[in-house]
């Protein structure tokens, strides 16, 4: 019986050890441990020992599970670290991984012209004025001196919503809406810039949409040479300081006198080229005095207060700044023609 009881620990001590899990180490436990384990069949077959050996053997036998229980206790504590552990590196979130990249996208270059214009008006003392894109007959024609059957409306023919609503052909409308809601006795200088429409061919310096800034400047003693300055100094911050403007006689139905206004070309500086088809010039905006029919329909008296308007297209302009030959390429959003600017 001591030999099978050294045997027993021998055989349980190796399978504690060996036992790779809780679950393993559970099994053994059972079968040496449990009720019907190999240790208590021991002391369930003292019965059959001499009398005067039983408490030794007893002894014996209780020592083993002494042992063995505490070498049990042992493993749980070891297997449970090593599992938590594991669980650890497993569960692990690596927060150092590196983030998705957020593609920042940058103004347009229509935008950027748009945002230089208005900070060079803005620095001569206008403010920014907006309006409707959808207007009335009445603001996009009629207060600007051009009425029903007007001649000069066959040039801007539109998209018409109804007969008296459409999309506007000029940012005109504004002037007329800024001076209509205005004291006459007070001076104004805004300028107006936002998309017009017009039936026009799509090509490569045609768009049915285009961008407009139109100004305009009413106060007392306002004469062409203050027009002529400030169309100067605009446009040498815009391009250069040695370019000069030429005014030509022109007509418009709001302005009197009215006037096309050229400028040095910016390609050649005046030397003539293919883009200014060798003049030396590039017609450049449209200008004139206010009209004083104009002036009176918005309830100021032309004796007593001028003014001057003018009108450029952002898309132009944007084209001579950065060299681009297509307006088209403005609205087909090609990422390789933007990612550019
Ligand atoms: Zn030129």
């Amino acid at each position: 019986m001591e030999q099978e009881l050294s045997q027993i620990k021998h055989e349980a001590l190796t399978a504690i050890k060996a036992a790779e899990n809780l679950t393993v180490l559970n099994e053994q436990r059972v079968k040496y441990l449990g009720k019907k384990g190999s240790l208590t069949a021991i002391l369930r077959g003292m019965g059959k020992l001499a009398p005067e050996d039983r408490p030794r053997v007893g002894q014996l036998v209780n020592n083993v599970r002494i042992e063995l229980e505490s070498l049990l206790e042992e493993r749980v504590k070891t297997l449970k670290k090593e599992e938590m552990v594991h669980r650890l590196a497993n569960e692990k979130i690596d927060v150092t991984l590196p983030g998705r990249k957020q593609h920042l996208g940058h103004l347009h270059p229509l935008t950027l012209t748009l945002n230089k214009i208005k900070n060079i008006f803005k620095s001569m003392g206008y403010s920014i004025a907006e309006g409707p894109q959808i207007e009335t007959d009445y603001f996009n024609f009629e207060a600007l001196n051009l009425p029903k059957d007007h001649p000069a409306r066959d040039m801007q023919d539109s998209f018409y919503i109804t007969n008296d609503i459409l999309m506007r052909t000029q940012t005109s409308p504004v002037q007329a809406r800024t001076m209509q809601a205005h004291d006459p006795n007070s001076p104004i200088r805004i300028i107006a810039p936002g998309r017009v429409y017009r039936r026009d061919d799509y090509d490569a310096t045609h768009s049915p949409m285009f961008t407009q800034v139109e100004g305009l400047c009413i106060d007392k003693n306002i004469r062409l040479s203050d027009l002529k300055g400030t169309l100067t100094s605009a446009m040498q911050q815009l391009f250069s300081d040695d370019l000069q403007l030429r005014f030509r006689p022109s007509f418009f139905p709001f302005t009197e006198p009215s006037a096309e206004v050229d400028m040095t070309c910016v390609m050649c500086h005046g030397k003539g080229c293919r883009v200014c088809k060798g003049t030396g010039w590039l017609e450049i905006l449209g200008a004139g005095m206010v009209h004083p029919h104009v002036l009176q329909m918005s309830g100021y008296d032309p004796k007593k207060v001028s003014g001057f308007a003018f009108g450029m297209g952002v898309e132009r302009i944007a084209m001579l700044s950065y060299g681009i030959e297509d307006l088209r390429l403005f609205f087909d959003n090609d990422l390789r023609f933007l990612k550019q600017f």
